[in-house]
C-alpha cells in the first residue's frame, strides 16, 4: 500500500488501546515491565510500532516521565537521543528486511544457508523478523538472540529483543523456551503475535500477555476527520478501510499516489471489459519505466490492482459491505456484473506472476501489457 511508516512522535500519537498502553508505560516507569511479553493482536493493530516505542522508553538516555492525573508516572521517550534515533529507525522494517535479504543473496551458497535475517540498528536492541522465504522464526535466529542475551548491555540501560511475528519453526520455539525460563535481569523479550493461540503453551505460560485490538473503521474516520480535514469524506472512508484498523497507517496514507495508481489499475481492469481503449492503455503502461522510481510506482500499481480484484471478489460473493474502495463502489459493481469468479481468480494468479516477474526484473511495461492482454482474453 502507498504508505510510509512513521514512528509516532510520542505515546499520545499511538491511537487506540489506551488502557493497555498506559499499563505498559506505568510498568516501565516503575521498573517492572515483564521480562517476557507477548503483544497480541490483528495485523495493523500496531504491535511492532508499540514494541519499538516501549523499547525506546526503556532505552532513552533522558528517561522522560509524564505525570498522570492520578499521580502515577508514565514512561515515554525523547525521540532525539542517540538511543531513541537508532532504535526508532527500525520502524522501516520492511525496507530493512529487504536490504538484509538482498545482502544475503550476494553471499556464496554455503554462507547463505548459515545467514539468518536479523535487524540491528542499536547494539543492545535486536529485531528478529520471520526469515524469508518461509517467513518463519528460525533456530539460527533464536540462537543468535540467546547468545546476545548473555552479554550485558553496552550502550543502553537494557538489552531488548523484539520478535516481530509468532510463527516459529518447532526447534526455534523450543530453543526460545530456555531463555524465557530464566531471562537475565537486564533483558526484555517482546514477542509480537497475531494469534497467541498458535504459540507453544509453554511459551505463553512464561510470558505476560497484552492484547491490542484493531480500531474500527468509524473510529479511524473520526480520527481522519480531525487530522486530515482537507480530504473529502469519501476519501477518508476509503483510507479508513484500507488502513485495516491501524491508525498510523491511516494518518500516513499517501492518498495521492494511491488514487493515481488506482486510476491506472482501473484502466487495466477495463481492458478486460467489453470496450478496451488500447491506445490509452499502452500510453499508461509506457509510463512504468525501469529504475527505482518506476519500480516503486509499479509495486503500488500491482498492490492496488490486487485490492481492486479483492473488492470484485467481495461483490461477487455478495458481501458488498466489506468492499474497501468504497468511493468506487458503483464502478466496481458494474465490472463485477460483467466478470465471473473464475476470471477474478485467474486474474489474481496473473497478477501474482507479474509481481514475481518484477522481482526477477523482467521488462516492466511489457509484462504489464501482457497482463492486460490476459485480462482481455479471460473476460466472461
Ligand atoms: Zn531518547
Amino acid at each position: 500500500m502507498a504508505t510510509t511508516v512513521l514512528l509516532p512522535a510520542g505515546f499520545n500519537d499511538f491511537h487506540g488501546n489506551t488502557p493497555a498502553v498506559e499499563g505498559l508505560r506505568m510498568a516501565i516507569a516503575a521498573g517492572r515491565l515483564p521480562h517476557s511479553l507477548i503483544l497480541a493482536g490483528p495485523q495493523g493493530a500496531g504491535k511492532y510500532t508499540l514494541a519499538l516505542m516501549l523499547t525506546m522508553a526503556l532505552e532513552c538516555e533522558r528517561q522522560p516521565r509524564e505525570l498522570w492525573s492520578t499521580g502515577q508516572s508514565l514512561a515515554t521517550y525523547c525521540g532525539v537521543c542517540r538511543n531513541c534515533v537508532r532504535i526508532g529507525s527500525a520502524i522501516a522494517l520492511d525496507e530493512l528486511v529487504a536490504a538484509a535479504v538482498a545482502a544475503r543473496e550476494e553471499l556464496r551458497e554455503t554462507d547463505k544457508k548459515e545467514t539468518r535475517v536479523l535487524i540491528q540498528q542499536h547494539p543492545d536492541v535486536l529485531i528478529v523478523p520471520p526469515d524469508p522465504p518461509q517467513l518463519l522464526i528460525k533456530l539460527g535466529q533464536v540462537r543468535t538472540l540467546i547468545a546476545a542475551a548473555q552479554y550485558v548491555p553496552a550502550e543502553a540501560p537494557r538489552k531488548v529483543f523484539v520478535i516481530t511475528a509468532g510463527n516459529f519453526m518447532k526447534e526455534a520455539a523450543n530453543s526460545l523456551l530456555k531463555v524465557l525460563e530464566e531471562p537475565p535481569d537486564y533483558a526484555h523479550i517482546i514477542l509480537c503475535a497475531e494469534n497467541p493461540g498458535e504459540l507453544l503453551p509453554t511459551i505463553r505460560s512464561r510470558c505476560a500477555l497484552v492484547r491490542l485490538g484493531a480500531l474500527p473503521v468509524e473510529e479511524l474516520e473520526m480520527l481522519l476527520a480531525d487530522r486530515r480535514p482537507e480530504w473529502q469524506p469519501r476519501h477518508r472512508e476509503l483510507v479508513a478501510r484500507l488502513a485495516q484498523g491501524a491508525a498510523g497507517r491511516a494518518l500516513n496514507f499517501d492518498l495521492e499516489s494511491y488514487v493515481a495508481a488506482r486510476a491506472d489499475a482501473l484502466l487495466l481492469l477495463r481492458s478486460g471489459m467489453d470496450d478496451p481503449d488500447h491506445s490509452a492503455l499502452f500510453r499508461m503502461t509506457e509510463t512504468y519505466r525501469a529504475g527505482a522510481e518506476g519500480q516503486t510506482r509499479t509495486t503500488v500499481l500491482l498492490r492496488t490492482m490486487g485490492l481492486l480484484l479483492e473488492d470484485l471478489l467481495l461483490l461477487c460473493a455478495g458481501t458488498p459491505e466489506r468492499v474497501r474502495n468504497v468511493d468506487l463502489r458503483a464502478e466496481l459493481e458494474r465490472i463485477s456484473a460483467a466478470v465471473s469468479f473464475e476470471w477474478i481468480e485467474r486474474s489474481s494468479r496473473g497478477l501474482d506472476k507479474v509481481t514475481s516477474g518484477m522481482r526477477r526484473n523482467l521488462l516492466r511495461n511489457l509484462s504489464l501489457d501482457a497482463f492486460a492482454g490476459q485480462l482481455a482474453e479471460k473476460v466472461q
